[in-house]
């Protein structure tokens, strides 16, 4: 059997089958974010997800590998059975800039933590990621904000495919089932994207992920090269577009052929009092829901919406109790899970248009 198989197709919608070490990821599939080995204010363990995604960047500071490798990796450590993804820091260069200096043969940066200073190589970045159990690996790449001169794009797309090609020297040595992926850049320029994208695939990734969208460009430019891009990618192998996260993006990348996402939104809007339903965004906050007895969404089996109501909750966050913020967050990334499925259900069903059509109508913004 293949570690990756798309079993079905709605136009280019895919149904698709990723094995890795453990477990079978069902796809399209959203994976919750646990930077630092945590899904803020969620007990991991109420989550019936596939996967989770962390961070190799935190976790190379804090706890650091020694602690981990003494766990016995990542998933001892957090007591987390299914998989994990780990990004590998690219992300944290572009937002934490201030703390970094690229070399051509790495990244010289200071803790966010302590500022002690630290040294990483691109083949370390894998390494690391290998080293801790991680199911899906991520090369680290070079991402640029928006607006950039098209000379800093072009270079960062030159460093990004480098750094992938020394991240897979450094994986060779693991015959363990571990995934490494590499991440297309490019900005919003289309020719530097394909550049990216060809050099990338002329090597034996076992995913690719398109990274370098969502720093700030409007939502069309962002929605353009997002569908040139994952046409670019090969069919047989999975696809996943980092940091989506608003649920009719999700719809809109999905049509695009787009596999797998991640986004902290859920238990960040989850701590402000934004709850996601099928409906659109609620403000727990607002004082209409004092007396409400009914649950975030009646059609959510969460334990947040099986066991409380919008009046109760919206009382915790009037009162600063931290469990308005846990539930809250639960809710959210159950109905991301629940997107999710009914959006595989609709793909396998053939009827992904009309479905897709039945939820933009539906999704009101904030009510
Ligand atoms: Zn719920």
């Amino acid at each position: 059997m293949k570690d990756f198989e798309v079993t079905a197709r709605c136009g280019k919608a895919r149904l698709g089958r990723l094995t890795t070490p453990h477990g079978v990821v069902d796809t399209p599939v959203f994976m919750p974010v646990g930077t630092q080995a945590s899904i803020k204010g969620v007990p991991h363990d109420m989550l019936n997800c596939p996967v989770i995604l962390s961070n190799a960047y935190y976790l190379y500071l804090k706890p650091g590998l020694e602690i981990l490798k003494n766990f016995g990796g990542l998933h001892r450590f957090m007591n987390w059975n299914n998989s994990i993804l780990t990004d590998s820091g690219g992300f944290q260069i572009f937002s934490l800039s201030a703390l970094f200096k690229i070399r051509e043969n790495g990244v010289e940066f200071r803790s966010k933590f302590d500022g002690s200073k630290h040294f990483l190589t691109p083949e370390e970045a894998v390494s690391f990621q290998f080293e801790i159990g991680s199911d899906i690996i991520m090369s680290l790449d070079r991402c640029m904000k928006y607006p950039s001169p098209r000379a800093d794009i072009a270079s960062a797309v030159n460093t990004t495919c480098a750094w992938a090609e020394k991240g897979l020297s450094a994986a060779k040595r693991y015959e363990t089932g571990q995934k490494l992926f590499a991440i297309t850049q490019g900005g919003t320029f289309p020719d530097l994207r394909r550049e990216c994208t060809e050099k990338l695939m002329e090597h034996p990734f076992d995913g690719f992920a398109v990274g370098g969208l969502g720093v700030g460009e409007p939502l069309l430019l962002r929605q353009e090269r997002l569908a040139e891009n994952l046409d670019m990618l090969p069919a047989d192998k999975p696809r996943y577009v980092m940091g989506m996260g608003p649920a009719p993006e999700i719809w809109d990348t999905v049509e695009m052929g787009a596999d797998m996402f991640d986004c902290v939104l859920p238990t960040r809007n989850g701590r402000n009092a934004q709850a996601f339903t099928f409906s659109g965004k609620i403000n727990l906050r607002n004082a209409k829901f004092k007396n409400d007895k009914l649950p975030i969404d009646s059609s959510c089996g969460c334990p947040a919406c099986l066991k409380y109501s919008r009046g109760y909750i919206h009382h915790l966050f009037n009162v600063r109790e931290m469990l308005a913020q846990t539930l809250t967050s639960l809710h959210n990334i159950s109905f991301m899970i629940d997107l999710t499925q009914l959006i595989r259900d609709s793909i396998k069903n053939g009827t992904f248009p009309e479905e897709k059509k039945k939820f933009m109508n539906n999704w009101k913004g904030e009510n």
